[in-house]
């Protein structure tokens, strides 16, 4: 946009100078941050200091205070506390009231949180009572500084063939949900200070109708999301049977067993181990795609890996464009050798 219409365009916005700051609402489950939440502190921070605004953090359940200190090593200048029996599991309705309180309270002109089963439910809900929209699952977020200090909110669209980038120009606040592992958390710094806020939990369990009978833990707890190792299969295994020998690699290797969706739709292997556009966003310290062709919606997931290595039997294969290490050939005869290496090690 040329500066003059830059101009033009904020000069009809409307006045949105008592909104300031960004605000991370951050997910929580039994007093532990989830990643995403702390990878959203990382880029909120980035935003913030682009605005020249703060950086704030609102934590909701109970037994929680701890966090607040934590999310100022993360990042935030100031934590947002409210801390009740009533909220120690996620309702969508006493969350949301006490979201909405401080919103209404404290007017950030941006707010973000993890595009997850939890988050997609809160910002809805949020978002429904408040006179504004909401931009969902968001891969790529920046600011544009001073006059009109929009929040550019762009997401994957028409299958990952496009990139929108959504404005929210009539209203405040500018609102977003962003997948997991698409952003980096800053390193955890003790020697930062900040401001903690405590915020009343004005509902009553009376007047909330949901009730949280118990909930079902897994016992063996499989969280793709957070691992630092993956190693992925993809059609090129043939069966589910393979799939073993990808679990004694990544056992020997200390990381978990990825996939593409092709073996998810073969039902080689169950849904939650599905990385890309319709699985999961991934971002391991190693990634090892086995028998992957490399389809955009597979690379969306797992692109920011900070190494990949692929074992392909095609030279051709797209996958080794973005792999900074490639074996070509097969994969039978690979895995099992790679695997006796890293035991022998
Ligand atoms: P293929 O593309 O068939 O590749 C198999 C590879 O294995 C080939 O490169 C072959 O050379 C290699 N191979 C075969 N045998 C051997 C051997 N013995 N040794 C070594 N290499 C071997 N895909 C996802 O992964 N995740 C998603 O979330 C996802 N979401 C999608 C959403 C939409 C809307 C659409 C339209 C598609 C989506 N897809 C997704 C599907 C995607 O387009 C591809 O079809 C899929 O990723 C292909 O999986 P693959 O690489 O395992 O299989």
């Amino acid at each position: 946009m040329a500066e003059e219409n830059k101009k033009k365009a904020a000069d009809d916005m409307p006045d949105w100078s008592d909104y300031r700051g960004v605000m991370i609402v951050v997910e929580q489950r039994a007093g532990k941050a989830a990643s995403v939440s702390l990878q959203l502190l990382g880029e909120g921070r980035k935003l913030a200091d682009k605005l020249e605004t703060e950086l704030m953090a609102l934590v909701i359940g109970h037994d929680v205070r701890h966090l607040a200190e934590e999310m100022i090593y993360y990042g935030a200048d100031k934590v947002y506390v409210s801390d009740a029996p009533e909220l120690k599991d996620y309702r969508t309705r006493p969350y949301s009231r006490v979201c909405l309180q401080v919103l209404r309270d404290v007017k950030p002109e941006i707010v973000l949180q993890g595009a997850t089963a939890t988050g997609r439910d809160l910002a809805g809900a949020i978002a429904t009572h408040l006179p504004t929209g909401l931009t969902a699952d968001c891969t790529i977020l920046d600011v544009e500084p001073h006059p009109s200090r929009l929040l550019l909110a762009s997401r994957p669209a028409f299958s990952e063939k496009m990139l929108a980038t959504i404005l929210c120009k009539q209203y405040r606040p500018q609102m977003a949900t962003t997948r997991a592992g698409v952003f980096e958390a800053l390193p955890r710094d003790t020697t930062r200070t900040g401001e903690v806020i405590t915020v009343e939990n004005t509902m009553k369990e009376e007047e909330i109708a949901a009730k949280v009978l118990r909930f079902i833990e897994e016992t063996e707890r499989f969280n793709l999301e957070d691992a630092e190792i993956i190693v992925a299969g993809g059609r090129g295994l043939g069966g589910p049977e393979p799939f073993k020998m990808l679990q004694d690699l990544a056992d020997a290797l200390g990381g978990v067993v990825g996939a593409s969706r092709a073996a998810v739709d073969a039902g080689w292997i169950e849904h939650k181990h599905q990385v890309g556009q319709t699985g999961y966003t991934v971002r391991p310290k190693l990634y090892i795609a086995v028998g992957i062709s490399g389809a955009v919606q597979h690379l969306v997931g797992m692109q920011n890996s900070d190494l990949i290595v692929a074992i392909n039997r095609d030279p051709d294969a797209p996958i080794f464009k973005t792999a900074n290490y490639g074996i070509v050939g097969d994969l039978f005869q690979i895995i099992p050798a790679l695997t006796a290496a890293v035991k022998e090690k």
